[in-house]
């Protein structure tokens, strides 16, 4: 009896780590979709991949528009809804040209901790500032730091959007070109979903010179290696020709 508080306290410690190593996989693992609906890859039927920018749209969204543009690259959009205020003519841009919008909140907050109406304000609020500007409503949402937390999977079903993750993330925002380059290239298989950004967070006139060069390179590497882009809603569809 005198070691039951000693055994106790053992079994319980090693219950919270492991409680803690649970929620942290639920949080931030992006294949995991415990705390709400999400993918992180197409089904890879096809030699696909869905290039993905979020923290737009920024000053800098145009020069990326170009050399989409030029390589015939369709995209998905993740933006701000605070930066889509901002730059309601950007966001436009972005639409006209084809590319797919999504949802990146409101603000860019770290969803953790966060209440869930706090969590639905900043879904609900993004929705609505894209709308006003494109007349687009977004279909698919991508957690701030890919930060998922309790409330989202309600926020996610009111407003009929769906977490969208990734398969492979280029850390454009702190990398030098070279090596988003090839870690890009080292996630490209059928069905990836790569991560990069057009914007920095909530910052006006962003440097995002590393991405725009990271993409340059990217795309014709990519078609060498018999890869075509689509978008987050045609990537997610195994049937499509
Ligand atoms: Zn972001």
């Amino acid at each position: 009896m005198s070691h039951l508080p000693a055994i106790l306290e053992t079994v319980l410690s090693g219950t919270v780590a492991a409680s803690a190593a649970a929620l942290t996989y639920a949080v931030r693992v992006p294949s995991c979709a415990w705390l709400a609906p999400s993918v992180h890859r197409g089904p890879g039927s096809r030699r696909s991949i869905a290039l993905t920018f979020d923290d737009g749209p920024s000053e800098s969204t145009p020069a990326l528009l170009e050399i989409l543009d030029r390589n015939r690259a369709p995209a998905t959009f993740f933006q701000i809804g605070a930066n889509v205020r901002r730059l309601p003519q950007v966001a436009r841009e972005v639409a006209s040209a084809g590319h797919e919008i999504g949802n990146h909140t409101d603000t860019h907050p770290m969803l953790a901790l966060k209440s869930p109406s706090s969590i639905y304000g900043e879904l609900a609020a993004a929705q609505d500032a894209v709308e006003h500007a494109t007349s687009l409503r977004p279909r698919y949402f991508r957690a701030p730091y890919g930060v998922r937390w309790f409330g989202l999977r309600q926020a996610q079903r009111r407003l009929s959007l769906h977490g969208v993750m990734w398969s492979t993330i280029a850390l454009d925002w702190k990398r030098q070109t070279p090596d988003v380059v090839s870690r890009l290239i080292g996630g490209a298989v059928p069905g990836a979903i790569l991560c990069l950004h057009d914007g920095r967070v909530l910052n006006h006139r962003p440097d995002i010179g590393a991405t725009l060069q990271a993409v340059r390179e990217l795309l014709p590497k990519l078609m060498e290696l018999g890869f075509h882009f689509e978008k987050v809603t045609d990537i997610l569809c195994p049937t499509k020709n």
